[in-house]
């Protein structure tokens, strides 16, 4: 049987009381953005980390994300401060990792094109501003002189928030991941973990003890985190634990490289009050454009290319630099979405030495998750504000 410290020594203990012993063996399902930003934040830590891997790193939503940074459209108001919190986290994040992650900061602009929608879009700037989120008003003159590439018309009203940014999710993967096998984590690609092992703890809990992976390896585990993105439903149903996600598919396009499209911002949301589908658009250093087409509850039609040519042809009414361009790579993922559309972080009480990390706006924040899950995992804390977000809340 294998030896799992953490569930041993929490059995006649508050779940507080007993930090992680420095040699425990700690294996993270996933390598999405979420996944490597905790083998990060561990392995600075010098922890002996495992990261299983069931395909390419990074080639799950995180390939398919619009990578927004942002706190936009996040409620509960504390709902967006985690998000602002992340936000805010992304340049320490960002300079620890130390390499061009084409990550790009200069604001977001969108507009309207119906009064109902100006005064929809002018009353959440409002209630952001209220929060302390720095979005402004901008007239039709200001929106064209910062963004000439761009036909506002028709044209009711325009906000712009100048901290927002994006990045390159499969930079932030990759770097994430150098730096943990530098520091002696290993990476298995390719290979996904097919059961759980769990022993019986006491109280009625239990203790993940080893993963079994498609190939036959069993790796035994002291701390088993969770970082599947959607999939982490089906794995921690294997432990006992229960919690289920929206069905969320999203599409992302991309374009060969091309000229730069914007002069001062670095995204944009083609008008929400026109039909859907959305539009959203940003550019990476390389010239390549990518278009985000979509709702939160669908994509961009369903599997087929066509689809991807007809959102070209829609957004080059916007964007005239976008007409004819070709698509290069049309990406799509099953966004990880618990029910009530918030994120699931921390351990379960069920089965104490289980971390769980699936969310949402995962792009937005790895910054915090990385660094907080690294902080309740090593150091038996409790962090207040992820206190919402445990898995608990579904059972309760
Ligand atoms: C179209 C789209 C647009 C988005 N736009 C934004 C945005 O603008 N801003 C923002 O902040 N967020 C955005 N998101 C959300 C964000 O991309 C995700 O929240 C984030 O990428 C989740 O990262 P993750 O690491 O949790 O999951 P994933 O990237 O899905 O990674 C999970 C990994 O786990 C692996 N895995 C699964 N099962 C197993 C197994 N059994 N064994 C081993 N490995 C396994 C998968 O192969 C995968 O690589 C968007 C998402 C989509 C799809």
């Amino acid at each position: 049987m294998v030896s799992c410290l953490w569930g041993r020594r929490r059995s006649n203990k508050s779940a507080l009381s007993d930090p992680v012993d420095p040699n425990s063996k700690i294996v993270i399902v996933g390598a999405g953005i979420v996944g490597s930003a905790i083998a990060f934040q561990l392995t600075r830590r010098h922890r002996n980390v495992t990261v299983v891997e069931a395909k390419r790193p990074g080639s799950g939503a995180t390939l398919a994300s619009y990578a927004w940074i942002n706190s936009r459209d996040k409620e509960p108001r504390e709902y967006h401060d985690l998000n602002r919190r992340s936000l805010d986290m992304w340049p320490r994040f960002a300079k620890d990792l130390n390499a061009d992650i084409g990550l790009r900061w200069g604001g977001e602009m969108r507009w309207t094109v119906t009064d109902k929608g100006a005064k929809s879009l002018l009353d959440q700037a409002e209630v952001l501003r209220s929060w302390g989120y720095p979005v402004v008003q901008v007239t039709k003159d200001q929106a064209r002189a910062m963004e000439p590439g761009v036909v506002m018309e028709p044209f009711t009203s325009a906000v712009y928030c100048g901290i927002e940014g994006h990045v390159d999710t499969q930079r932030v993967v990759r770097t994430c991941l150098n730096h943990a096998q530098q520091a002696g984590a290993d990476v298995i690609s390719n290979d996904s973990v097919t059961s759980i092992n769990t022993e019986p703890g006491a109280e009625a809990k239990s203790a993940a003890t080893s993963v079994t992976l498609a190939s036959g390896r069993e790796l035994a585990c002291d701390v088993l985190v969770l970082a599947a993105g959607y999939e982490t439903t089906g794995l921690a149903a294997m432990a006992g634990i229960e919690f289920s996600q929206q069905t969320s598919p999203g599409a992302t396009v991309v374009t060969e490289p091309l000229s730069p499209i914007f002069r001062n911002i670095v995204c944009m949301h083609m008008p929400r009050d026109l039909p859907e589908p959305l539009m959203n658009v940003r550019q990476f250093p390389d010239g390549s454009v990518m278009i985000h087409g979509g709702t939160h509850n669908g994509s961009i039609g369903d599997t087929s290319d066509d689809d991807a040519e007809k959102l070209m042809a829609q957004i080059a009414g916007f964007i005239p630099t976008l007409h004819g361009a070709n698509v290069k790579e049309v990406r799509r993922g099953m966004r990880p979405m618990p029910e009530d559309g918030v994120p699931v972080i921390g351990f379960s009480e069920s089965v104490p030495n289980l971390y769980l990390a699936v969310m949402h706006s995962g792009v937005t924040l790895a910054a915090l998750t990385g660094e907080f899950a690294t902080t309740e995992i090593l150091d038996s804390s409790r962090i207040d504000i992820l206190q919402p977000y445990r898995v608990e809340r579904f059972s309760r």
